[in-house]
């Protein structure tokens, strides 16, 4: 494999005389469509197991340059990608609630990625394009340590694929002055999905110093969440499911949306917990009483604005805000930047924010006895044009975002050392890369389907680390809401929500209804069970099937010398491979039916099977 750059701006990416792909660099001044001619310095790195990082120089020796747009262009032909069937891609920008992190890549696709925040929307992500076919894949990705408000974009047409990172926002270089462009990077992969690239992507990353943070024993316990009793959950809701719920095995007890007043201030709302912080002290005891941990929904670092509403309620002002109205961040056009709930956003680089908001995480935790969070609907920072904060650059907010969450971590591992685990949520959509440092416990974040469930599992393997606590979210999220193989077979740790012995008039009062029928009952027992006695969400995530082409669709864990198999599919009945063995004998085992299937001889098996939706197999050396 070999990268050429070739003078000015174009480079062939080549194996055995083949392009794999183009690389081209275009400046554009927004006057005119052609492209603008400007010396660049080049700076690529020796490839290294098909690996190149890049980056490069731009300036304007004599004259003043404004650059309008800027595009680094991987072209990779169709002639050599699309010959193999199904193009797939995977695309770590977060840009809708409900996406697909990786998909089949059609010819007419294209999507922007925008990879800075959305007006009232999401927007972050994980800075990586990877595409694959049955063959081989290549991603393209940026190493920088902060978000960078580019764009990701992606396209497919019948000449091939173009994926590219591009700079909309003007670019002046004085006369003399050099610009120096962000680190990207190229990684080549010889077969396999979105796992390799991705877990490179991490190793690159830690290099940087950008780590995840290590999961806690805790960061393992399977969780019972509020959210079944939606908006109006009261203490005595939670006191209800408690004995329902700690037999099954169930540690994680989260008070999730709405316990608050108002978005901004977090006081305890009267209408659900009348005598205010004291409910909240009472039912954290009566949760550690039965040996649970507390866990609780918040959203830091917005407010109420009295612009806007949610379900829940329409929007006043918070006080937070009234006593501190200069604390929003403003963008480029001066207008109050909003996230996905329309919610004014306070700025994270104000010394003022960050106090008050470690003071927030020292209350909940100390005064009102909570054990970890569930930070919710977490996704990216805007730039902050506030005058009144006198950054010295606008991006100052985007960095002290990642940084003010890794501190409320910290705070929370200091107050709570065995117990304190914080979920980051980027609900429905990638996490923001900076904010890994600052969880122990990645989520699938509403998923819609079992398979979300999953594909989403091996993503956050592959990008925290392969014994990394992944929250499987709710069950009742899966496929008629009951797939709890899709979530602990596959590595994931699991959830639920459901509500207990509710009675008609408060039921009445729920849009959902998530009661458990005795039968749902030992359903429910029965997973939370198989999940205590294999934890396999501690064990090793084996990166061995291709979730895009081998069928049927397979995750490995590798624990205590045993191999996990999990087999997915609407039905199957043919031969399957077990791939990852050492060359000795093994006893097979169906785990979650207690059937022993003989044995099979590795470091090749495979093994004539009939199932429907899912099997899961335990292979022991014997
Ligand atoms: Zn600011």
């Amino acid at each position: 494999m070999e990268l050429h750059l070739h003078p000015p701006a174009e480079a062939l990416l080549q194996k055995q005389g083949l392009t794999l792909a183009h690389l081209r660099l275009t400046a554009w001044n927004g006057e005119s469509a052609e492209p603008l001619s400007l010396p660049v310095q080049w700076h690529l790195s020796a490839p290294e197991a098909g690996f190149w990082t890049l980056h490069f120089d731009l300036s304007a020796p004599d004259r003043a340059l404004e650059i309008t747009r800027l595009r680094l262009e991987a072209f990779l032909p169709q002639a050599l990608w699309g010959q193999e069937g199904t193009l797939w891609s995977l695309q770590g920008a977060a840009v809708h609630w409900g996406q697909d992190f990786a998909f089949p890549l059609e010819k007419g696709f294209a999507r922007e990625n925008y990879l800075g925040h959305l007006q009232d929307a999401e927007g972050g992500g994980v800075p990586l394009v990877y595409l694959w076919n049955r063959l081989h894949g290549l991603a393209l990705m940026h190493l920088e340590t902060t978000p960078i408000e580019w764009y990701l974009p992606v396209e497919r047409d019948e000449e091939g694929v173009r994926m590219a990172f591009e700079l909309r926002r003007p670019l002046r270089l004085t006369p003399g002055q050099v610009w120096s462009s962000p680190l990207f990077a190229l990684s080549w992969h010889e077969g396999g999905d979105f796992f390799a690239p991705l877990e490179r992507y991490r190793q690159q990353m830690a290099v940087r110093g950008l780590t995840p943070a290590p999961p806690l024993p805790a960061s393992y316990e399977a969780a019972w969440c509020s959210w079944g009793y939606e908006f109006d959950v009261t203490a005595e809701d939670v006191a209800h499911v408690l004995p329902a719920a700690r037999p099954m095995g169930l540690r994680w007890f989260t008070l999730d949306d709405r316990w608050f007043d108002a978005y901004g201030d977090w006081n305890p709302r009267r209408e659900t917990f009348p005598n205010g912080a004291e409910d909240l002290r009472r039912m954290n005891e009566a949760i550690h009483a039965a040996g649970g941990l507390s866990q609780l929904w918040w959203y830091p670092l917005c407010a109420e604005d009295g612009h806007g509403a949610w379900e829940s309620h329409t929007y006043g002002i918070s006080q937070i805000l009234r006593e501190h109205p200069d604390w929003v961040v403003l963008d480029e056009q001066g207008r109050v930047a909003r996230n996905n709930r329309h919610l004014a956003m306070l700025c994270p680089a104000l010394p003022e924010v960050q106090e008050y908001t470690l003071a927030l995480t020292r209350r909940f935790i100390e005064e009102w006895g909570f054990d970890g969070f569930k930070m919710d609907n977490i996704y990216t920072m805007p730039a902050c044009h506030n005058p009144a904060h006198h950054h010295a650059s606008p991006q100052e907010s985007i960095r002290a975002f990642g940084e003010l969450y890794r501190r409320v971590l910290e705070l929370t591992r200091q107050l709570r050392p065995q117990e304190g685990v914080v979920q980051i949520c980027p609900c429905g959509t990638p996490i923001t890369f900076h904010l890994l440092p600052a969880t122990d416990q990645t989520v699938t974040a509403d998923p819609t389907s079992s398979a979300q469930v999953r594909q989403r599992i091996k993503f956050y393997k592959a990008l925290t680390g392969r014994s990394a606590a992944v929250f499987a979210d709710h069950v009742e999220l899966s496929d008629g809401g009951v797939d709890f193989a899709s979530g602990i077979a596959t590595g994931g740790v699991p959830g639920t929500k459901f509500t207990w012995q509710v009675p008609p008039e408060r039921q009445a009062r729920l849009k959902e209804n998530w009661q458990l029928s005795a039968q749902k009952f030992e359903l429910w027992r029965f997973w939370f069970d198989l999940y205590q006695r294999y934890r396999l969400a501690e064990g090793e995530y084996l990166d061995l099937y291709d979730m895009a082409f081998d069928f049927p669709e397979a995750h490995v864990i590798r624990k205590d010398g045993r191999r996990y198999y999990a087999f997915f599919a609407e039905s199957f009945d043919a031969e399957l491979q077990l791939r990852g063995l050492e060359a000795r004998r093994y006893r097979l085992r169906d785990y979650e039916h207690e059937t022993d299937l003989g044995t099979v001889e590795g470091p090749k098996a495979s093994l004539r099977v009939r199932f429907t939706h899912h099997l899961l197999l335990e292979a022991t050396p014997e």
